[in-house]
């Protein structure tokens, strides 16, 4: 068991080598993924720290390459690199740029892959599929090159996608790291804890953003972390806010719109409530029920004030509502 998982690493280190090498080395390479990226604006810089990489748009180049330095074909499949049907083998990501993994220690454990044309049918981003060495409820994308600025800063930004990671990088913020499209999960949120105590979400500004945010907020609220949330404008996401804005207008924006998870979920919630005394009350539960989310008893107390003061509502009220919610835990 430990050998093979060995090997799905071993496969996937070459497979991450190779991608690289093709995208900077060969005339297609240059010319389909590394214009790709340079339209988009990342630097070669950017590109050797997240070492990023083109899958040529052949059916079976890597998976022959690979096959010819004497990598098995029974790790190849079960790291998803290579798709095996009726005994045809093929590259499952294909023409696409590629954004490896990596481990809290750097190692491979698989890739995300992103489709160059605007096809509505293809999916914008292909993942390795869950594996031994692959389990993406588990990795924070970015978390290997963003520990050290974690750690230092004490604290850590929060994103959803690879391209915001790699813009907020280039624009000199490191302590960056993104969910990578899944929910955000418990142990996700243990990864980040094991550096800092304070998480700043930074969700795309749509619909599918905000909800994300207000669902992650609990989970880390959980583990006895603090949070933040910073808003970006409707069709934004980090990524696009960054390429728009200069370094120091980017740092600004972060230092200056980062909410408290309260005076967030407030302004929010209150906003379609319309004064109305029972979605008021609606609001007011769900913040509570958050705050019930926090093991420290003293850190409860100093929310319910601010919860309170916010609002506009006695202590007291939100007191008892929030002995209701600790019973029904118990
Ligand atoms: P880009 O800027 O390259 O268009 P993005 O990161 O802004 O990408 P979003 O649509 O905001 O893309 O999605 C956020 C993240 O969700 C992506 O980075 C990716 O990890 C994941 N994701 C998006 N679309 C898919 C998909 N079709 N299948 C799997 N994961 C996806
Ligand atoms: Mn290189
Ligand atoms: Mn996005
Ligand atoms: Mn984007």
């Amino acid at each position: 068991q430990m050998n093979e998982r060995e090997s799905m690493f071993l496969v996937s280190k070459f497979a991450k080598d190779y991608f690289h090498e093709t995208m900077l080395n060969t005339n297609k390479g240059k010319a389909v993924g590394l214009s790709y990226f340079k339209e988009r604006d990342f630097t070669n810089e950017t590109i050797e720290k997240f070492e990023l990489g083109y899958c040529l748009d052949e059916w079976d180049g890597f998976t022959n390459a690979a096959l010819a330095k004497g990598y098995n074909l029974k790790y190849l499949a079960s790291t998803g690199l290579t798709i095996v049907k009726e005994n045809k083998q093929f590259d499952r990501f294909k023409g696409r740029v590629m954004f490896p993994i990596h481990s809290m220690s750097g190692r491979i454990l698989g890739f995300g892959g992103r489709i160059l044309t605007a096809d509505k049918k293809a999916a914008k981003y292909l993942n390795s599929p869950e594996s031994d060495i692959y389990h993406k409820s588990k990795i924070l994308y970015g978390i290997y090159q963003a520990k050290k600025e974690i750690a230092k800063q004490d604290n850590c930004f929060l994103v959803e996608g690879y391209t915001d990671v790699i813009s907020f990088n280039q624009s000199g913020v490191e302590n960056v790291v993104a969910s990578s499209g899944t929910a955000l999960t418990s142990d996700q949120i243990r990864l980040v804890n094991r550096l800092t105590k304070n998480i700043t979400v930074l969700f795309d500004g749509d619909a599918a953003g905000i909800r994300a945010s207000i669902r992650g907020i609990d989970l880390i609220l959980e583990q006895g972390m603090n949070v933040k949330v910073v808003q970006f404008p409707d069709g934004e996401d980090p990524d696009s806010f960054a390429k728009s804005h200069s370094d120091t207008e980017l740092k600004a924006y972060l230092e200056n719109s980062a909410q408290d998870f309260i005076n967030f979920k407030v302004s929010l919630l209150l906003k379609d409530s319309d004064n109305d005394p029972i979605k008021k009350a609606g609001v007011i539960r769900d913040i509570v029920t958050s705050i019930s989310k926090i093991p420290d008893g003293i850190q409860r107390e100093v929310y319910v004030q601010e919860c309170a003061r916010i609002m506009d509502i006695s202590e007291r009220v939100l007191f008892s509502e929030l002995a209701q919610l600790l019973k029904k835990d118990l």
